[in-house]
């Protein structure tokens, strides 16, 4: 009951690195172009938080001042749960706890909206509708990804079989034709429950009263374009893009890569870092040692091995070829699970990155003009690698063998070419122009900043 605010604004991230910390700059924005609004960030607590947990909650401490944090009670969680389903049910087993909170804020205050990720809309959408809160979605992923999400209902209709059994080609106004393919593991198999989930967060999302998107018409003017109109049908609410936004909490340098930088020449070294929770078996990550070693190319590599049967731990020695990092040692710099990969970007001696695709690691890569090879492993990341590659065309793909495996040799010539080639220089130039109106879409004036002055007038007229 003493809960009370003026016109707040209600955030409910998912406890998930690259949503969680997105959410919090979204909050940090508009803390700060709209001060007259309460900001209240809302959290849900698991059991025991992993590290990217822990990470999360610590960036808590570098936010604007004025935005007030909400922690819900802690739930248990079944042992084992998947990593990519772990927010989904945080969420569900949060819900009973969120409806008492939003219950008892809503009697002594004014709340205009709420903004969810997509990760917990479903459960929490039950809670805002009985509650009759304005509810928007801010989706950290691209334009493109949200379209196939909104188009995925109309996909259900039109099939009657599972992608995995029958791939299909798919037309999405504003985007490449894609394949169901490229499309994420988890919406593949019609018969799972996973699948009904992603059913319903699509269906939850077009009912929506907006989706705000980390993007700009610098980056997907296309997808954006066809989006806006409602090329698809008349289900898409309205879009508020007011990116790209990065975040660079969290960014400490304890194994001093950026001094490892500082000695390399300008625009000399490739990033390879694969997001949160990339992961590679130990005949991988030979090979991508091999490819490095033979492409004579200066390397920044983030190592992170498949957990082991037993929980141990191999140290880099054990896990590369022999030899391996003492040949290299003028040239690489390896270290091992994490590196503040965003001020790596933004360090002028990084002059190309080989990313997995995540829409946090694209629009980093972006901001700081740094030209990509695609190596999608998991979520919504082999779509991102076609909007990557085909329709921003900033980066090259490096092709699997038919187990899944990229040979030493793809990755030479994928890293070479970026580096050394004409096609690299154009890609590079591009990724340059890009960068120039993703700066410009942010600045006074811009259409991001535009945009989220639209969506706080639409908030503050409810
Ligand atoms: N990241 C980092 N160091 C690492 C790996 C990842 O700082 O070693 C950061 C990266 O800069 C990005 C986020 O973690 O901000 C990953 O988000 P993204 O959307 O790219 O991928 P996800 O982890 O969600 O798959």
């Amino acid at each position: 009951d003493q809960l009370k605010y003026n016109d707040a604004i209600l955030l409910y991230p998912a406890l998930d690195r690259g949503h969680f910390l997105s959410m919090l700059e979204l909050a940090n924005l508009i803390a700060t172009h709209h001060p007259s609004l309460s900001i209240i960030f809302l959290i849900s607590t698991p059991p025991t938080p992993t590290t990217i947990q822990k990470q999360c909650l610590s960036a808590l401490s570098t936010a604007a001042p004025s935005i007030t944090f909400l922690h819900l009670p802690p739930v248990t969680l079944p042992a084992d749960l998947h990593p990519h389903i772990l927010c989904i049910e945080l969420s569900r087993r949060s819900n009973h706890n969120l409806h008492q909170l939003l219950h008892s804020i809503s009697k002594t205050s004014n709340i205009k909206a709420i903004v969810l990720d997509f990760m917990n809309s479903t459960a929490a959408t039950q809670v805002t509708n009985r509650l009759n809160i304005p509810t928007y979605f801010y989706f950290t992923s691209c334009a493109s990804s949200l379209s196939t999400i909104l188009h995925f209902p109309t996909l259900h209709e039109t099939t009657t079989t599972s992608f995995k059994d029958f791939p299909m080609q798919i037309q999405i106004p504003g985007l490449p034709r894609m394949s169901t393919d490229d499309y994420p593991d988890l919406t593949k198999d019609r018969e799972s429950s996973i699948y009904r989930v992603f059913l319903d967060i699509s269906k939850t999302m077009r009912d929506s009263d907006g989706i705000i998107v980390n993007t700009c018409d610098a980056i997907e003017a296309r997808a954006i374009r066809a989006l806006s109109n409602k090329e698809m049908n008349n289900k898409t609410p309205e879009l508020f893009c007011i990116g790209p936004m990065i975040s660079n909490t969290c960014e400490n340098d304890e194994k001093g890569c950026l001094s490892w930088l500082d000695s390399q020449p300008s625009q000399s070294v490739v990033l390879l870092s694969f997001g949160s929770l990339g992961t590679f078996s130990k005949k991988q990550l030979k090979e991508i040692a091999m490819g490095l070693e033979k492409s004579k190319q200066r390397f920044l590599w983030v190592v992170r091995a498949e957990a082991e049967s037993d929980n141990s731990e191999p140290s880099l020695n054990e896990l590369l070829p022999e030899g391996f990092l003492e040949r290299t040692k003028e040239k690489g710099m390896v270290v091992k699970d994490w590196a503040p990969q965003a001020a790596i970007l933004s360090h002028d001696s990084v002059g190309g990155f080989v990313t997995h695709c995540g829409w946090n690691s694209i629009l980093e890569a972006v901001c700081e003009g740094v030209p990509m090879v695609a190596w999608p492993l998991y979520a919504e990341q082999k779509m991102n690698r076609v909007i990557m590659v085909r329709e921003m065309k900033v980066g090259l793909e490096v092709k699997e063998d038919k187990d899944g495996l990229v040979s030493a040799s793809e990755l030479e010539e994928r890293v070479n070419e970026l580096m050394d080639s004409e096609r690299g220089k154009e890609i590079r130039q591009r990724i340059f122009k890009m960068r120039i109106g993703a700066v410009e879409a942010k600045d006074e004036g811009g259409s991001s900043r535009l945009a989220l002055n639209r969506l706080v007038q639409l908030w503050k007229s409810t």
